[in-house]
């Protein structure tokens, strides 16, 4: 290949726009098919091309310009959020909304929109994006924004790379103190799927204070016992149970942060051990790791409880599983629940599909998807994001059974007036 950043017949390491314009066009003049990478983490539940020719942006990394007075952020699009983070945490800054892991990528986060256990406040990651510099299919540089070409904006924003590969962003930021910002968690937990929901969509639509907010049900598979007892195999029946957690901003006292410390190394070893603990026998780990996210300590500061899941939770979720996250309007927000639980519980117990299946919940009150429901004629409302993780059992899901799951979500979005969360396809 020409192009002297590929470290390989298959990627392309840009430094800087130009080499952008430069991988493009040389890409195109070979008729080559170009995959976006904001770094090198490739994301479960992404469709690749068998042997993709991959642009990553983690060489295109920098923090361009720190406005204090405009309280704005001007970063090249591989920049890391956490780091990007930090380096505003010197100045009293933060970013609003950043993704559960450190190593998200400005333009990969703006990429599929973005959101938070922060949305219920802060709104979409894009929701924050000011303006940005594209480079297009044609390989042509340009520039969008909030205020100038704002159709061509929305159309790269959460596009997953299809409508040119973002090359720079200036985010807006907050006057926040993430490591000396100490929130309380308030936990409730639930046994009943209904007063589960009706918990989740009373939180969602009147959060208070709570800075974070996010609930979790997990329904597990009907437990059988291996060998036949009697004349058939014994039932041991479900485990159902979700938690609703608001955190809230408090002032610990020294006993607060001392148990905070203790809480936070537990569940970090618990993920390492998690991260190694393979096939069946590292099962219960993993569950166990899951499980440590929804006892999360009391007390805990923003920037830990922003990355909670990626101590432990990142690491226990591994295997195929069948994720689907749908914006559903307040005004819908429960029958949208109930109806994708039916939907995927019904499917377990008629084909055996799915082992475990889990819920995440929690508020988005964003612009950016205002705007979405208005242009597709929708009433513009708040939303509350149900995100739900079915495990397979086998690996992979029959090519029919997916047809149905996918015109069983498409047919509750039509009828309830939601949306889904996807990078724009
Ligand atoms: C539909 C979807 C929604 C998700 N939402 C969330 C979420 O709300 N919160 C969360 O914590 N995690 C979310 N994830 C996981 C999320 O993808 C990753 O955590 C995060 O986006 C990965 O960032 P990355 O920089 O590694 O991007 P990648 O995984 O490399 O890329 C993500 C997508 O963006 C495209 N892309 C990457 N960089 C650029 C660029 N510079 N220009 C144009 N396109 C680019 C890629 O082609 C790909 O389609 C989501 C995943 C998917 C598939």
């Amino acid at each position: 290949m020409s192009t002297p950043h590929s470290v390989s017949a298959e990627e392309y390491l840009p430094r800087d726009t130009a080499d952008v314009v430069r991988t493009v066009r040389d890409s195109r003049s070979r008729s080559e098919q170009l995959t976006v990478r904001g770094g090198e983490l490739y994301e479960e539940g992404f469709d690749l091309p068998a042997q993709p020719t991959v642009v990553s942006l983690r060489r295109m990394d920098q923090v361009l310009d720190i406005n204090l007075g405009k309280r704005t952020v001007r970063v090249q699009a591989g920049a890391k959020l956490s780091e990007v983070d930090r380096r505003l945490g010197a100045h009293g800054l933060g970013l609003p909304v950043i993704g559960d892991h450190r190593d998200i990528t400005a333009g990969g986060f703006a990429s599929v929109g973005g959101v938070s256990t922060a949305s219920h406040k802060h709104g979409m990651f894009i929701d924050q994006v000011v303006d940005l510099e594209y480079v297009d299919n044609d390989g042509r540089i340009g520039t969008c924004g909030r205020g100038h070409h704002t159709e061509r904006f929305h159309r790269i924003l959460c596009a997953g790379g299809r409508a040119g590969i973002i090359t720079a962003l200036t985010l807006d930021v907050i006057d926040i103190d993430k490591d000396h910002t100490w929130l309380s968690t308030n936990a409730d937990r639930f046994l009943d799927f209904d007063l589960f929901v009706e918990h989740a969509y009373s939180e969602i639509s009147r959060p208070g204070s709570s800075v974070l907010q996010v609930g979790r049900w997990v329904d597990t598979a009907p437990l059988k016992v291996a060998r036949p007892v009697g004349t058939g195999h014994v039932q041991l029946g479900t485990v159902r149970f979700g938690q609703w957690s608001s955190l809230h901003p408090t002032a610990p006292n020294r006993a607060l942060r001392a148990r905070r410390e203790v809480g936070s190394r537990a569940r970090k070893s618990l993920g390492a051990i998690a991260s190694a603990a393979g096939g069946r026998a590292g099962t219960p780990v993993r569950n166990a790791a899951a499980g440590a996210v929804m006892f999360a300590p009391k007390i805990q500061t923003l920037r830990d409880a922003e990355y909670l899941a990626d101590t432990a939770l990142s690491s226990s979720e591994r295997g195929p599983a069948y994720r689907v996250g749908v914006f559903a309007p307040l005004s819908s927000y429960g029958s949208v629940f109930y109806r994708m639980h039916d939907l995927f519980s019904a499917h377990r117990e008629r084909t055996g599909c799915f082992t475990v299946i889990s819920a995440m919940t929690y508020g988005v009150r964003s612009r950016y998807l205002r705007a979405e429901a208005t242009a597709r004629g929708l009433a513009a409302d708040d939303y509350g994001l149900i995100t739900f993780t079915c495990r397979l059992r086998p690996a992979a899901m029959p090519s029919e059974l997916l047809r149905d799951i996918v015109s069983g979500i498409d047919e509750i979005c039509r009828s309830e007036n939601a949306m889904r969360y996807e990078s724009g396809e």
